[in-house]
């Protein structure tokens, strides 16, 4: 395990606009404020997602699309530098309206409204490629 401790900065509140891709307005909060690194938490509605699985097995992300409105339960991520670029890891909980949830790794969806909370962080964080795992995790 690595650690280290982190300094806040600044703390957010946001609400995305409604026709947006939900993790690309994470992003370009994160990019607004120059958020090198942060923690965020979120809740909303989106009119379509793709969320990606992990196979574990085989190393790789399966895309699981849905076409329909769903409410985003809960939605929990970081920021950090991936590429030259902010990337905001999120995961949600997603439900219908059964109420029945879906959830995993957050790649897309259209955002029908929500809020977000970020929390930023004074040093930035970092992904790698690492072996074992073949994901880009933290330094
Ligand atoms: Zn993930």
């Amino acid at each position: 395990m690595n650690y280290r401790a982190v300094e806040t900065t600044e703390e957010y509140v946001a609400s995305l606009e409604h026709g947006a891709d939900w993790r690309a307005e994470i992003e370009s909060l994160a990019d607004d404020v120059e958020g090198d690194a942060a923690w965020f938490t979120a809740l909303g509605a989106v009119q379509d997602a793709e969320l990606w699985f992990y196979d574990q097995d085989e190393c790789e992300y399966y895309p699981i699309e849905f076409d329909e409105p769903l409410e985003v339960a809960s939605c929990v991520g970081n920021v950090s530098w991936l590429d030259d670029e902010r990337f905001a890891h999120t995961h949600a909980v997603l439900s219908d309206d059964e109420g029945t949830t879906y959830s995993g790794h957050l790649n897309a969806a259209t955002v029908w409204a929500g809020e977000v909370y970020m929390r930023v962080f004074a040093e930035p964080l970092e992904r790698e490629y690492d072996e074992t795992t073949e994901l880009d995790l933290w330094l």
